[in-house]
C-alpha cells in the first residue's frame, strides 16, 4: 500500500485517479482549490479511511509526507483556462516545482499530466512525441499550452539535475462521466445540447478534426505510465486515433440521443487546432497499451451519464 497525492483529485480526471488507486488498496491524499473541480465528483470517496480531500492551491508551497504524485492540477477547457489566464500559467509553472520541490525532498517518483496542446496547431499529422510542437505564444491559448510546455521542462531539468523519478505524459481530449456539464469541452457542449433540444454550436466549419479518448482507457494509460519501469520517463502520447470532425461528432450525438437539434455554425475560436490525432506506437511498446473502448460506445455510456446527471 502506498500513500498517494494526486493533485487536481476533484476534476474530472483526478476523481476517476482517486477512484482507481483506492481500488488498488492505496492511500489517496487528492489535493485541489476546486477552481474547476466539485466536491460531488470525489463525494462517494470521502467515506473511505485511506481516503482525504485537501483543499490546497499548487501554487503555494506544500509539506506532507507521500510515496508518490500524480499531478493534473490545471483547469483543462478552453473556457477555464482563459478565464484567469495569469492564473492557468502559475498553476502549470508554479504548480510544477512545487510538486517537484515535494518530490525532489521525498526522493519519490511523480507523474505530469501534459497535453496534446504541446503540440499546438501541428503541422506533422498524426503527431509522434518527437514533433516539437507549433504553438503561438503570445495567443490566448499559450497561458495554457506554453505553462505546460515550461512544465514538461521542468520535470526533465529536475530529472537531469536532481535526479527525480519522472513520468511526463501527453494526454489527448479525453471524455467521459464526470465532466461539467457546463465546462464548454466539444463533448459535453454537444451533448447537454442534443439532450436538451438546443442548437448544436459548431465552431468554423466543423471540418477541425479531434482524436477522443474514453476515460476508463486514459486512467489504465495513466496508471500504467506510471508504474513503468525505472529510466523510462517518457513523453509518451496517450489517446485514441480514430479522428473525427466536429461535424461528424455531432452527427453520432444526434444519432444517439434521437435529438431534432439543429447545427448553429459560430466563428472558429483564435488558435484553434486544424487537426489532432495520436501516434501510440510508444505506449504499445513501452506500456503494453492500447486504447479499447471506441467513440460511439463512450459516447453512449458518457450521454446516459449526463441524462441522469440533468434528471
Ligand atoms: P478539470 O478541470 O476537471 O480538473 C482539473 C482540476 O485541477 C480541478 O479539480 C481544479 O479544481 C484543479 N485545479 C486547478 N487549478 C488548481 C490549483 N492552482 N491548485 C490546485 N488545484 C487546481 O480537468 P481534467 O480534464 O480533469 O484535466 C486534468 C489534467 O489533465 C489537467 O492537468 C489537464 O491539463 C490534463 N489534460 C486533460 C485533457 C482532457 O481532455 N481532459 C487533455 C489533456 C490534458
Ligand atoms: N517545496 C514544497 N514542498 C516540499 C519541498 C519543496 O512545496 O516538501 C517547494 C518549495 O517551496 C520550493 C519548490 O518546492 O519553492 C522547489 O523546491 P526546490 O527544493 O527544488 O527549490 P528551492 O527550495 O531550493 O528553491
Ligand atoms: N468546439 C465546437 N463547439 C463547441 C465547443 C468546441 O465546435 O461548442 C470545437 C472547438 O473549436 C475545437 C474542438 O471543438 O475545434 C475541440 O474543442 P475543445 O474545447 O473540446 O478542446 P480543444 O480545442 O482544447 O482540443
Amino acid at each position: 500500500m502506498k500513500r498517494i497525492l494526486v493533485s487536481g483529485g476533484a476534476g474530472f480526471l483526478g476523481s476517476h485517479l482517486c477512484e482507481r488507486l483506492l481500488n488498488e488498496g492505496n492511500e489517496v491524499l487528492c489535493v485541489d482549490n476546486l477552481f474547476t473541480g466539485r466536491k460531488v465528483n470525489v463525494h462517494h470517496l470521502m467515506d473511505n479511511k485511506r481516503f482525504e480531500f485537501l483543499r490546497h492551491d499548487v501554487t503555494f508551497p506544500l509539506f506532507v509526507e507521500v510515496d508518490q504524485i500524480y499531478n493534473l492540477a490545471c483547469p483543462a477547457s478552453p473556457i477555464h483556462y482563459q478565464f484567469d489566464p495569469v492564473q492557468t500559467t502559475k498553476t502549470s509553472v508554479i504548480g510544477a516545482i512545487n510538486m517537484l520541490g515535494l518530490a525532489k525532498r521525498l526522493k519519490i517518483r511523480i507523474l505530469q499530466a501534459s497535453t496534446s496542446e504541446v503540440y499546438g496547431d501541428p503541422e506533422i499529422h498524426p503527431q509522434p512525441e518527437s514533433y516539437k510542437g507549433s504553438v503561438n505564444t503570445i495567443g490566448i491559448r499559450a497561458c495554457y499550452d506554453e505553462g505546460k510546455r515550461c512544465a514538461e521542462t521542468l520535470f526533465f531539468d529536475y530529472h537531469r539535475q536532481h535526479k527525480v523519478d519522472i513520468k511526463v505524459m501527453r494526454i489527448f481530449n479525453t471524455y467521459g462521466q464526470r465532466m461539467h456539464p457546463n465546462d464548454g469541452r466539444v463533448v459535453s457542449n454537444f451533448i447537454m445540447q442534443a439532450l436538451r433540444g438546443e442548437d448544436i454550436t459548431i465552431f468554423g466549419d466543423g471540418m477541425q478534426t479531434r482524436s477522443f479518448c474514453y476515460v476508463d482507457d486514459l486512467i489504465e494509460g495513466m496508471y500504467r505510465l506510471m508504474n513503468s519501469r525505472p529510466g523510462f520517463t517518457g513523453p509518451v502520447n496517450i489517446g485514441n486515433p480514430g479522428e473525427f470532425t466536429m461535424l461528424e461528432l455531432a452527427e453520432k450525438v444526434l444519432q444517439i440521443t434521437g435529438s431534432k437539434s439543429k447545427l448553429k455554425f459560430l466563428p472558429l475560436p483564435q488558435d484553434d487546432p486544424m487537426q489532432r490525432q495520436p501516434v501510440i506506437d510508444l505506449a504499445k511498446k513501452e506500456l503494453g497499451w492500447e486504447p479499447k473502448v471506441q467513440l460511439e460506445e463512450g459516447l453512449t455510456k458518457t450521454i446516459a451519464y449526463f441524462k441522469h446527471a440533468i434528471s
